[in-house]
């Protein structure tokens, strides 16, 4: 485990912990050696919170900072890999257009960890159980937390097609979301990778920013005769040959290499990939997922278990950094709701 440096509870002294203590301190100490209730009093202190963040990034941190900013002491888990990583400049979100993902996220850990209720941890929550209405949370590096309310922030892990080249692209021009990259690529040589009926959805999309646009179905159509119709009445082509590899420079995307050797120039590529929970806590824990994969969340981004609360790509196809933001505000404050309707 990795206590951040900003972090406070890293550099809170002893002396504060067991004022912090206060009147427990004080009734528990009689006839107790007082360096040994010191040790005992930090472990306890150190950790046990109010709530729990597992994932780090853009849903966490805006979670945290509600929290941090209502007083509960919150302890993030943070493994440090967000899911565009790689993606070069973020687009989308107001005040921080064409910023790299990183710089955002900085940003905001920075302004995050100015509360002193707040703590971050580079680590990995490994398992998770419930014990009475409280959630214990075990992490690689062999920490146990304990808090009363747990939040899943830890975003999905894209599957990505097993085609030379899809890697070494992702983030950079073989993209997901034309809100995120689609300005950048507009007019330009589009591919779209997908079959069926998202490949309709998807090409009707796309054509919205760009008018030379091919669907890759990687193999034999499923697209209906109707969508098929339409998509080339709109300009739309259809390959089905199978893809050998994406040529590439950097990531920038050159060509597609077909298996019977033809070739398609392009500048960018859609790709919509299947995705697993980056955590599989939340299932340990008998959270209901979608049909989709996704975790399970009211309106105020509740979960199906008491006391747990999920926010961000984890729970929703609707994948945007400002998003991710505005459903981590509602969560931290409405965890911290419910913890004024418990105590009040
Ligand atoms: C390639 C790509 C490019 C994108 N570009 C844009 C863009 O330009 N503009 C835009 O608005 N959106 C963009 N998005 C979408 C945006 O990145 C996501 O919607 C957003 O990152 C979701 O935030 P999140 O906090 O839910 O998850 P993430 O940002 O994915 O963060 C999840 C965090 O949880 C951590 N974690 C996972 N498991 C654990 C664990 N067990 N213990 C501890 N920590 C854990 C991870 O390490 C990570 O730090 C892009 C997405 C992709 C994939």
């Amino acid at each position: 485990m990795h206590i951040d440096p900003e972090s406070v509870e890293g550099k809170l002294s002893r002396r504060s912990f067991i004022a912090r203590g206060g009147v427990a301190v004080a009734l528990f100490t009689a006839g107790v050696p007082l360096l040994s209730f010191q040790k005992n009093n930090l472990m306890t202190e150190q950790n046990t919170y109010d709530v729990i963040i597992i994932g780090g990034s853009y849903a966490g941190l805006s979670a945290a900072m509600a929290l941090g900013r209502s007083l509960r002491k919150t302890l993030i888990i943070d493994s440090g890999l967000p899911c565009n990583r790689q993606t070069p400049q973020s687009h989308n979100l107001i005040t921080q257009d064409g910023v790299p993902p990183a710089e955002i996220a900085a940003i905001a850990k920075g302004q995050v960890l100015k509360y002193d209720t707040v703590q971050f941890i580079h680590d990995q929550a490994l398992t998770a159980r419930k014990i009475g209405t409280a959630f214990e949370v075990a992490t690689k590096s062999g920490e146990r937390f304990n808090a009363s309310k747990i939040l899943f922030t830890a975003g999905i892990k894209d599957l990505l097609p097993e085609i030379d080249g899809v890697t070494a692209c992702w983030g950079i021009s073989v993209i997901h979301c034309p809100y995120c990259h689609g300005y950048e690529y507009s007019h330009q040589k589009t591919g779209i990778l997908a079959n069926g009926d998202v490949a309709f959805e998807m090409g009707k999309l796309i054509s919205n920013w760009t008018e030379q646009l091919t669907i890759l179905t990687n193999g034999k159509s499923t697209i209906q005769a109707a969508e098929r119709d339409k998509l080339v009445k709109h300009g739309i082509n259809i390959v089905e040959d199978e893809i050998e590899r994406l040529e590439h420079q950097d990531g920038h995307l050159r060509k597609v290499i077909f298996k019977n050797r033809a070739e398609l120039e392009i500048n960018a590529m859609y790709a919509r990939p299947a995705f697993v929970q980056h955590t599989d806590i939340p299932e340990m824990l008998n959270c209901e997922f979608t049909e989709q994969g996704h975790i399970k969340v009211d309106a105020f981004q509740k979960t199906t278990i008491e006391g747990a609360y999920a926010a961000g790509d984890s729970t929703s196809a609707m994948r945007s950094v400002s998003n991710a933001i505005s459903a981590g505000a509602m969560a931290g404050a409405m965890i911290n709701r419910e913890l004024i309707e418990e105590r009040f």
